[in-house]
């Protein structure tokens, strides 16, 4: 065996570093979330860009792809990368989905919609989606108060008509506002759906005593039905935290021990002008500028966990990690006190309660006994990488 030689270099040869090239990415994927246009079809009364009059202040995207392609090649070349389109309603320019999907085919791609719209979308668009996120807020009768008369029925229908032709899957995206939104109106979204993702909405007046009551009895119901059905019961948050509790480095491992919407690591969301920020929320907010496409720079996500927020004190951080940071950094940061008392603190109640529901189960032992497939996509379901995974 010979003995490995190591060369020196002579004292007068100056020796210079390798460059250690640190991406402002943390980990090696990143989401790409393109906002199409900030235009939208509808007038849902609790958006999210109706904070800092964002909605319709930008139409079409004012980047060329050549453009993105450059940012793409500087920032992302070594990352997997996957696509978000999003909104305003994104469908609403569909030249410019067509585009970018021509321009990247090995990249992973994600519709966030409305789904009024979806039947005008060509099959070349629907077979290359990996999900489809429909904006649903519960039932007929709330999502039709919060979006319009007969948009229940209509996004329901035109799900079922583009079903056979598109290739991913379909996920429910519920924004849960109403007190009166029931489990069977959630139930019935599982089964229509092939997933169902819930959200807390982040509206003060929401979480009265009463209604904290009712959102933790509907809770308590999901939990039920996800431990008692012989199939994957598909609720995302609940099918998340389970994971978390029983395989603790799934919780942590795409994002560093960060949050799991993404926020904090790899999440870009593009404003039609180019602008990049990491969370969707706090686009109107200067300081969360993270970068530009078309002067083409970017820094490392503003929106991190701050010695201030709450969660290294909390019994759900193993499992949570810090969702919302954007509630987090208001609340704690920003202090906020009224935001605080009225919708972080009591969607944190709402997280926790529904951590110790899924305990008074034992998910370790219902996953030790759960058929191999179930144990598959609760594992490694896609739509975690989609969704910020805690309500
Ligand atoms: S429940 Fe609230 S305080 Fe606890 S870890 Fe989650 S975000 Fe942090
Ligand atoms: S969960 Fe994450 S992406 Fe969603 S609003 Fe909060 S910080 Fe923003």
């Amino acid at each position: 065996m010979s003995t490995p030689v190591t060369f020196f270099p002579h004292p007068s040869q100056k020796v210079t570093e390798p460059t250690q090239v640190t991406s402002p990415i943390l980990g090696n994927r990143v989401e790409l979330q393109l906002l199409t246009t900030l235009t939208c079809n509808l007038k849902c009364t609790y958006c999210s860009l109706g904070v800092g009059d964002m909605v319709g202040s930008q139409g079409k995207v004012s980047y060329t792809p050549d453009v993105l392609d450059a940012f793409v090649k500087k920032h992302l070349s070594e990352h997997e990368v996957y696509i978000t389109f999003y909104g305003g309603e994104p469908t609403l320019n569909l030249d410019f989905i067509k585009e970018i999907m021509e321009r990247y085919p090995t990249f992973r791609f994600q519709l966030q919609t409305n789904g009024t719209l979806l039947d005008n979308l060509p099959d070349g668009v629907l077979s290359n989606l990996s999900n489809i996120l429909i904006s649903i807020d519960g039932g007929e009768e709330i999502t039709d108060g919060f979006r319009g008369r007969g948009i229940y029925r209509q996004v329901v229908k035109n799900a079922q008509a583009v079903r056979d032709r598109l290739a991913g899957t379909f996920t429910a995206r519920v924004t849960w506002s109403s007190e009166e939104t029931s489990f069977e109106e959630l139930d019935e979204l599982a089964s229509t759906f092939d997933y169902v993702y819930f959200q807390f909405v982040a509206g003060e007046g929401t979480y009265t005593p009463p209604a904290m009551e009712k959102k933790k009895a509907v809770i308590t119901q999901l939990v039920d039905k996800f431990f008692a059905s012989e199939e994957l019961y598909p609720m995302i948050p609940i099918m998340g935290i389970v994971r978390n509790k029983v395989l603790p480095t799934r919780a942590t491992e795409l994002y560093h021990g960060k949050t799991q919407c993404r926020v904090s690591t790899h999440i870009l969301n593009v404003m039609p002008d180019g602008k990049i920020f990491p969370c969707p929320d706090m686009m109107y907010a200067p300081e969360m500028l993270q970068g530009d496409v078309i002067a083409n720079w970017l820094k490392p996500s503003p929106l991190q966990p701050h010695p201030d927020m709450p969660c290294d004190r909390c019994e759900a951080q193993s499992w949570c990690r810090g969702n919302c940071m954007k509630n987090l950094y208001l609340a704690y940061v920003k202090n906020d006190q009224r935001y605080r008392n009225n919708v972080v603190d009591p969607i944190c109640d709402l997280v926790r309660f529904l951590g110790r529901e899924i305990d008074r189960h034992d998910p370790h032992a219902w996953y030790a006994q759960a058929p191999l497939g179930v144990r598959k996509t609760l594992r490694d379901c896609e739509v975690y990488e989609y969704v910020e995974i805690m309500p």
